[in-house]
């Protein structure tokens, strides 16, 4: 288990700290006149959390919209807000 990818500097390709070369350009790995980068692998609770957040954020916007839709669909027609502004306009005559 390498908790570390290495990025290749010329393709950007994640590669396994145990490459030597890059799996997809063939990049020598362990140069050190352009080493690779290395970053920290997440964790898997982090990768969870992380399509959470995005599921969840996708949730939200779509209900947004779907919200937006929804009232921009009534707003304009015979919905209940003119029912209720008649029958308030007509409770105050009295
Ligand atoms: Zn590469």
């Amino acid at each position: 288990m390498s908790d570390y990818i290495y990025i290749c500097p010329a393709c950007r390709t994640h590669n396994d700290q145990s490459a030597n070369n890059c799996i997809r350009c063939g990049h020598w790995m362990l140069s050190t006149t352009y080493p690779p980068i290395i970053v920290k692998k997440k964790s898997s609770a982090a990768k969870i959390i992380g399509i959470v957040a995005i599921c969840f954020g996708g949730i939200v916007i779509f209900g947004t919209l779907l919200v937006v839709v929804f009232l921009s669909t009534f707003d304009g027609s015979s919905s209940t807000n003119g029912d209720t502004r008649a029958a308030v306009s007509q409770s105050g005559k009295k």
